[in-house]
């Protein structure tokens, strides 16, 4: 057992939630995919959504891809933690997948927008909420060109909802820039590992206690 999973079971409790958020095109996604191998108990949500899958996209490990009737079933059905409608479509977080993490002391790690940041922090106040900034505008547009799966007519939606978006970053706990991608991995590693020590989130009293006890043994 190293350290970390020691630090897992002996001090944490309930798990807490990251939401990680940015302007499309920012590569939230990329660097979702560079931090989880790297940070023990950390688990990514799957979300479900209305837009149709990109060429490459996986039902169930990228989106949960529903027809608009499925998400109506799923919404009146009580199924999402958080939902909101992004140009167009719609896209929500699953809410019994997360709970379950939760009680099992995990970190879950949310790709969501403003507004579903919003709705998580109002429900979780204790979750932590993680913003990634482009460099550039330039770098932004190269970015989402260069990804070269969305249409020209989403690709502009998606930059002109990221004029709005960006003014919402004051509501975040956190702000990264993603310029290098394996200094931004490493920034958000340092954030996940630095929220689990809070004396908020760990179970020191007991701790303390046994080990005051054990001080009076003579
Ligand atoms: P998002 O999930 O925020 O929509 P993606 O992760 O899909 O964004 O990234 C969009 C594009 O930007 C991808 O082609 C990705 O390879 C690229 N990208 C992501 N991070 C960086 C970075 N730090 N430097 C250069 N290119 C990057
Ligand atoms: P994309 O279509 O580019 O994958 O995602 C568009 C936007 O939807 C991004 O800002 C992404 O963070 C957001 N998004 C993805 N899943 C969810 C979700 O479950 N809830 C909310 N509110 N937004 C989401």
């Amino acid at each position: 057992m190293n350290t970390e999973t020691m630090a897992m079971s002996a001090n944490r409790r309930r798990g807490f939630l990251v939401v990680l958020s940015g302007p499309s095109g920012v590569g939230k996604n990329t660097l979702l995919n560079a931090v989880l191998p790297r940070v023990e108990g950390l688990q990514y949500s799957v979300s479900a959504t209305t837009r149709p899958p990109r060429p490459g996209e996986v039902h169930g490990r990228d989106y949960f891809f529903l027809s608009d009737e499925e998400f109506d079933l799923w919404v009146q059905r009580g199924e999402f933690l958080e939902w909101a409608e992004f140009v167009g479509r719609r896209y929500g977080t699953p809410r019994r997948f997360i709970e379950e993490c939760l009680d099992r002391g995990l970190t879950v790690i949310l790709d969501i927008d403003i507004q579903g940041a919003a709705q998580i922090r109002a429900a979780m106040p204790e979750a932590v909420l993680v913003f990634l900034l482009p460099p550039s505008l330039e770098e932004l547009r190269r970015r989402i060109y260069g990804r070269g799966k969305d249409s020209e007519s989403a690709i502009a939606e998606r930059l002109s909802a990221a004029q709005h978006e960006l003014a919402a970053v004051n509501d975040y706990d956190y702000v990264i820039v993603n310029d290098d991608l394996q200094r931004a991995c490493d920034q958000l590693r340092a954030i996940i590992l630095a929220e689990r020590c809070k004396v908020s989130r760990s179970d020191y009293p007991a701790l303390v206690a046994s080990l005051r006890e054990g001080g009076n043994v003579t």
